[in-house]
């Protein structure tokens, strides 16, 4: 039996490699952070997708995942990994597990993630489904985002992949001094992605990307 052979034909190998080269890579798409691309073609997106859905799950778009969320396209997954510029000694926080997806390729290229969802049984599936694959370095906590996650802090990192209307001074707070914060920012039709790096007082912010992400919600 070749190497070839042995690969489960339910592994999405192929569909992944391509994922990788179409959607990311390609001209136009322009990731260029070997890692990131590395850890997109190794991370099995099709388990973060509901079974119905599995074969569409290296398509180029989002997916709903139930409860009204949805995993979020593998080019913006990509890209918002490069613009954190992550760093084997990081410890990262994202805000919106959804699907676990995106924590599972930040945990492959950082030390540690903390990640909050504020949906309890999409934070306990995420949570199950992060175990179940052997995503060891990350914490789920299923509350509001807003407020970061103060025990853990401060952190090298924070991506946030729900879009709140103003940049929540908590997650800025939370920051440590020269990291960096991917965030979306406004409503549906007039959403950008911003790139934040604190230094010292200073918050630099630039917006880098149009997006569309669910809105955050806040805690009643
Ligand atoms: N990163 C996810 C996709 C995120 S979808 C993935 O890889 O699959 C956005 C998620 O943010 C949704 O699951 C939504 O419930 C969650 N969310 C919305 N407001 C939030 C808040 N205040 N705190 C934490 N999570 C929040």
């Amino acid at each position: 039996m070749s190497v070839c052979d042995s690969q489960p034909a339910t592994d999405f190998f192929a569909e992944r490699k391509q994922m990788v080269e179409e959607q990311l890579a390609a001209p136009g798409r322009d990731i260029k952070n070997q890692r990131v691309l590395n850890v997109m073609a190794t991370v099995p997106r099709h388990e973060f997708v509901p079974k119905a859905l599995e074969r569409f799950a290296y398509v180029d778009g989002p997916l709903p995942i139930g409860y009204g969320q949805t995993i979020s396209q593998p080019f913006i997954v990509a890209f918002m990994t490069e613009q954190l510029d992550p760093k084997p000694t990081d410890r990262v926080l994202e805000i919106g597990t959804g699907s676990g997806y995106q924590a599972a390729v930040l945990s492959r290229l950082v030390a540690e993630v903390y990640t909050i969802e504020i949906i309890e049984p999409l934070a306990r599936r995420a949570e199950a489904d992060l175990k179940r694959l052997g995503y060891n370095n990350v914490k789920v906590l299923a509350g509001d985002g807003y407020q970061g996650w103060p025990d853990h802090a401060p952190f090298d990192a924070i991506i946030v992949t729900c879009a709140p209307d103003h940049i929540p001074q908590p997650l800025v707070e939370q920051l440590r001094d020269g990291g960096r914060m991917v965030i979306p920012v406004g409503a549906l039709e007039n959403q950008q992605l911003y790139l934040l790096q604190k230094h010292g007082m200073k918050v630099e912010q630039q917006a880098i990307l149009p997006v569309r992400f669910v809105p955050m919600r806040r805690s009643p």
